[in-house]
């Protein structure tokens, strides 16, 4: 309808400047998707590694149709009986233990937080909450007050008194590294700034409301929290008379392949679960879900909960024809085979660019930590912002972040292959020597800091458009 020109223009103008933009000096307008990857307005094609969302898959056509046929039907919302909220909340209540057992249907993951912390408000009695340092909850002003991510930022709202950040549990760049310490340790040591922030509280006369935490730290810089940390946590918190929050918006949903919910790889259980962004594939539907005894201390209240399109049944008819698809394609497995090639290749990789710090990830779920400097880990975040308008201008969508801004994101729908794994890889190898070349001969040149970055060759995103061509896909 609009030029690229005048969406950007129109933009600026209707849009509220804070409103994130990835790329915002040169916008991308995607006009349509399929599967892992997505087409601008002159219909060229760019590889998706950035999109948890579109977990099955952009536009797949099982989801479509179920939103579809019960758009046509019905949609109402859930004071009336329907029965696709009650086979959504049986397919949710079957992947978790068993003492996660009543869910409520919201529309987003800060929705489901929100909630998470008046049920644990409500529940405990108490206010104050423990997040991690680092750590992003979601939009609401509860979660804004929680996210370090966020209100620490200049211009932020700031810490409130109610809120305490324990480290984020970092073994590569936290406040204790492996470098520094047996990595059979790490997970105690962190837990103790749990228990410090727990006793900290008690000591002024309160008690602990909650510990929220993702299972894996995605917003921190893709963070894999040690061994023993959540179990020796959870048991803290809880002996101080707070509840176990885990943010499963991000990293749920079988992302990690081998379960479907990431927590459930530390053998740990959570009083509350959330979860949202995979679960309707882009459409806004999003969950939490806890024990009997905390919903029973919510409805003790006598105040009715009433969420206008929370579980509505085109939302439950999305929501259940995702878990579906991941059962009838084996997403899961798909994650586990494709996210280990992934992790093997970017290890291949880091032999041959120093720039590679760390690569860590668990299925499809994969971070680069970018270093100036491995001896001392210094993060480059300028190698970084290279790396990514480069594989953009490659036609690979990745994402950057961390509190370094200095972190590599993967996080592609699932239906990702192992030849996309090549194409990434390939990729990302060719930027990085671009990099490495362009910042030694300005060393040399000037004795200053390395470029910024213009792309040194004329863009050849040659990897994506033959996948394509293999893949037939090109004229979707
Ligand atoms: N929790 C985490 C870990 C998130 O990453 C996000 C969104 N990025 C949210 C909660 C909030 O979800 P939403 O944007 O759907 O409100």
């Amino acid at each position: 309808m609009f030029s690229k020109e005048e969406s950007i223009d129109l933009r600026e103008k209707l849009i509220g400047e804070s409103c994130q933009l990835f790329f915002r000096k040169n916008p991308l307008k995607i006009v349509r998707a399929q599967g892992q990857y997505m087409y601008d307005e002159k219909n060229d094609a760019y590889l998706d590694c950035i999109n948890n969302v579109a977990h099955v898959g952009h536009c797949h056509p099982a989801v479509v149709k179920a939103g579809c046929d019960q758009m046509s039907l019905l949609n109402t919302n859930n004071r009336f009986l329907h029965d696709n909220i009650l086979l959504c909340a049986r397919k949710i209540l079957n992947t978790l233990p068993e003492n996660l057992s009543v869910c409520y249907f919201v529309n987003s993951g800060s929705e489901a937080n929100d909630l998470a912390l008046r049920l644990a408000q409500i529940h405990t009695g108490n206010k104050d909450v423990i997040a991690l340092e680092h750590a992003y909850h979601g939009h609401l002003t509860s979660l804004i007050d929680i996210s370090h991510y966020k209100f620490d930022l200049p211009g932020g709202v700031g810490q409130k008194e109610h809120v305490h950040v324990a480290p984020i549990p970092d073994t590569y760049r936290g406040k204790h590294r492996d470098s520094d310490h047996p990595s059979d340790r790490l997970g105690h040591l962190y837990a103790e700034e749990v228990k410090y922030l727990c006793d900290k509280i008690r000591e002024t006369g309160k008690g602990v409301c909650a510990f929220i935490a993702e299972s894996l730290v995605s917003c921190g810089g893709q963070v894999i929290p040690p061994r023993g940390y959540f179990n020796e946590v959870y048991d803290t918190v809880r002996s101080s008379g707070g509840v176990c929050i885990a943010d499963e918006v991000q990293v749920g949903f079988g992302r990690i392949g081998k379960h479907w919910w990431a927590f459930q790889q530390y053998d740990v259980y959570p009083d509350i679960v959330t979860m949202g962004k995979p679960m309707g594939n882009g459409h806004p539907v999003a969950c939490v879900v806890t024990t009997k005894e905390i919903s029973d201390s919510f409805s003790k209240t006598g105040v009715e909960y009433f969420n206008t399109y929370g579980g509505n049944p085109v939302s439950c008819a999305i929501a259940n024809a995702v878990f579906d698809t991941i059962e009838a394609e084996n997403l899961r497995e798909n994650a586990v085979v494709v996210g280990e090639y992934l992790l093997d290749n970017c290890q291949m990789l880091a032999k041959k660019h120093k720039a590679i710090g760390d690569v860590r990830g668990v299925g499809l779920f994969v971070g680069i930590d970018l270093v100036a400097d491995r001896e001392s880990r210094e993060p480059d975040g300028r190698c970084a912002e290279f790396v990514h308008r480069r594989m953009r201008e490659e036609h690979v969508l990745i994402t950057i972040d961390g509190p370094h801004c200095n972190i590599i994101k993967f996080k592609p729908p699932m239906v990702f292959t192992k030849e996309n794994v090549d194409a990434v890889v390939s990729t990302l190898d060719r930027v990085l020597k671009e990099y490495r070349e362009t910042s030694e001969l300005f060393a040399v040149n000037t004795a200053k800091a390395p470029p910024s970055g213009k792309a040194t060759k004329e863009p050849q995103h040659r990897p994506i458009k033959s996948m394509l061509e293999k893949q037939k896909i090109k004229s979707i």
